[in-house]
């Protein structure tokens, strides 16, 4: 993963946007089997201060200055460890551009988070299987992680976030691609009651034997979806 990087621009529903990532490496919660990334460097729920953020802050500054865009999506790994994703939220929303916050959502109940997901139009929250043993044994979060928990924090999250809230679901091959798995995770969607929900599988070609459901089984599942 580029380190404090700005994306090429692209279109989602009709606005001019841009990916960002405004971490030096991968720091998250998790580390996922099927991380796009590779391996977590950094398993943690804390903040930290990472010295390339303030030239971050200045090169983003000029890019939107010369490129009229209409959202910004802060994706990879989990952002919320930069203890500045504050002042990089406060530069964007006074250009009145929207944002989008990936997490893959068992911090987005932390009260220390609230102020900043507050500032956010959308965030989107995470979901990969159904049960312990594989929460476990393919996102190897921290310690006293539970599967529980982590629904549990993005259900109460969802109570107090008046922005969009977009729930994205990854099927893992012989994980959570089974019927009985769908229908948990379609009665999570009912208890969560997103504004969106999409599905997706881990599309590296990496994956592909491994954890990767067929296109016909993943538009079949998208049905769902909304
Ligand atoms: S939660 Fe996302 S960023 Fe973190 S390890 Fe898993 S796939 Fe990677």
């Amino acid at each position: 993963m580029n380190s404090f990087s700005i994306g090429n621009i692209y279109e989602i529903t009709g606005l001019k946007t841009v990916d960002i990532n405004i971490l030096p490496e991968n720091y998250c919660g998790f580390d996922c089997v099927f991380c796009p990334l590779g391996r977590t460097i950094v398993k943690t729920n804390r903040t930290f201060h990472f010295e390339g953020t303030k030239e971050f802050i200045t090169k983003l500054s000029r890019f939107l200055d010369d490129n009229q865009l209409e959202l910004v999506v802060i994706k990879n790994g989990e952002s919320l460890a930069n203890a500045e994703i504050k002042d990089v939220i406060k530069l964007i929303k006074n250009r009145n551009i929207k944002i989008r916050l990936l997490s893959n959502g068992y911090v987005l109940n932390n009260s220390e988070y609230r102020n900043i997901l507050q500032m956010c139009d959308e965030v989107v929250g995470e979901l990969a299987v159904t049960n312990e043993k594989d929460f476990q044994k393919l996102q190897r979060p921290l310690e006293g992680y539970t599967l529980k928990k982590y629904i549990n924090n993005m259900m109460e999250f969802r109570k107090w976030f008046k922005g969009k809230f977009i729930f994205d679901i990854t099927i893992i091959k012989n994980y959570s691609d089974s019927d009985k798995s769908i229908e948990i995770f379609k009665s999570i969607i009912t208890k969560l009651s997103p504004d969106e929900v999409y599905f997706e599988t881990p599309d590296e070609e990496r994956f592909k034997g491994a954890f990767q459901i067929s296109k016909e089984k993943l538009n079949e599942i998208n049905k769902y979806g909304y």
